[in-house]
């Protein structure tokens, strides 16, 4: 099941599922853009859909567009109602629903432009929303308020604007390109806004969050590398939540980027019925790992408008990194984060592992849920010093 398999290609739907020139187009970016599915006509053609995912596709034109494209879509095991690649991308008529906790902007990021387009959260670092369009659309978008254009609210980059504050602002030293997802511009764009950001000296370190390797790896040319090694440190984020993604195309993707020297993280979010087991969390981070991405957060879902029935109780996260920290390797383990609602930043959640402290020692439990005790430092004592002293006189004479 967690076998790193070719599936995705069209070649394992009947024929007239996709159109004939998919055999030779298949590989195309620029045609699987231009074929992704994105109106209940395309869907049905494909797929039996229930009462639920009709009624929740007809409500998302107003909300969140619906997208998927041809690679993510054939990842759908059709005869599973509750396939975990089908719920992340077709809509249910449950997002028409906000629960009283909801939000439109749950992680405050409104309140924290000073340039329409850049966040500036956090002391020394930003985030630059550069466009409000994806490949294919996540239900549960964090930013779902501004992203795919189809919402009340549209995305404003202040492009100039942004640069002067950041040339202005000499803390910022790291600035995190996001959107909607910049790897949908050409490379001869994003070379133009990565060669800007370059300019600035105190910009040390530039990443990109997209989940372009995963909805559209044929995006992820050599000449797409060549160019954004020019620009390093640059890192890159992708967001991957099932193991089921990573299949054979998407595996050769990320390693056009790790062979262009751009270390990669994941980032997940927890959803109910698709990664909330330790199992599925266990494989995805191994399969990770073989695509040397190194697992970096493990998101609680935001409260963001529409998504009670993908969120999952706080407790399952912290179960799923108990489950990983000392029954697998370290590096595969990511932080456990939730966004603080209204704008609190990213705040680490961990199981408790220290049972017990006092001035002069932690009780602790290992991951088998032994205890351990750990000292702190003993005072050394001063005739102990003294008779130490007179050794080393001693040894002088
Ligand atoms: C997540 C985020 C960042 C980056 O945070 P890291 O912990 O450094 O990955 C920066 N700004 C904003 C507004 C963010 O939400």
């Amino acid at each position: 099941m967690h076998e790193f398999d070719t599936h995705t290609t069209f070649r394992s739907h009947a024929p007239g599922y996709w159109p004939a020139e998919a055999m030779e187009q298949w590989h195309d970016h620029r045609w699987q853009l231009r074929n992704r599915i994105d109106s209940l006509a395309d869907l049905e053609a494909k797929l039996v859909l229930s009462d639920e995912e009709r009624a929740g596709v007809l409500l998302a034109g107003t909300k969140l567009a619906m997208a998927i494209t041809p690679h993510f879509f054939n990842l759908i095991d059709r005869e599973n109602p509750d396939c975990p690649i089908r719920r992340q991308v077709i809509p249910r008529i449950e997002e028409g629903w906000n629960a009283p906790e909801e939000m439109a902007d749950p992680c405050g990021e409104d309140h924290h432009m000073p340039v329409p387009g850049l966040v500036h959260r956090y002391p020394d670092r930003v985030l630059f929303l550069v466009t409000d369009r994806c490949a294919s659309y996540c239900r549960y978008c964090t930013r779902s308020r501004v992203v795919s254009g189809v919402g009340e609210q549209q995305l404003e980059t202040h492009w100039e604007a942004a640069f002067r504050y950041l040339e202005t602002h000499t803390e910022i030293r790291d600035v995190l390109l996001s959107g909607g997802d910049p790897l949908l511009f050409s490379d001869a764009k994003l070379d133009r806004i990565l060669s800007r950001l370059r300019s600035i000296p105190h910009l040390q370190f530039l990443r990109i969050g997209s989940r372009i390797p995963i909805f559209l790896p044929q995006r992820i040319t050599p000449e797409l590398c060549d160019m954004l090694k020019k620009h390093h440190p640059l890192f890159i984020s992708i967001h991957t939540n099932h193991p089921r993604e990573l299949t054979l195309e998407v595996r050769d993707a990320l390693a056009r980027l790790a062979d262009a020297g751009i270390p990669l993280g994941n980032q997940s979010v927890m959803l109910r019925g698709i990664n909330d087991s330790v199992e599925v969390q266990k494989a995805l981070v191994h399969k990770l790992l073989m695509c040397r991405v190194k697992p970096y957060y493990i998101y609680q879902c935001d409260l963001i408008h529409g998504s009670s029935h993908l969120r999952t109780p706080v407790a399952s996260g912290i179960e799923i990194i108990e489950g990983l920290r000392g029954h697998t390797t370290g590096y595969a383990i990511p932080q456990f984060v939730i966004d603080g609602p209204g704008g609190g930043g990213k705040i680490p959640l961990n199981p408790n592992y220290v049972i017990d402290s006092s001035p002069s020692h932690v009780t602790l439990r290992n991951f088998e849920g032994n205890l351990f005790e750990y000292p702190n430092p003993s005072p050394i004592q001063p005739d102990d010093l003294l008779s130490l002293r007179h050794r080393a006189l001693a040894k002088a004479r």
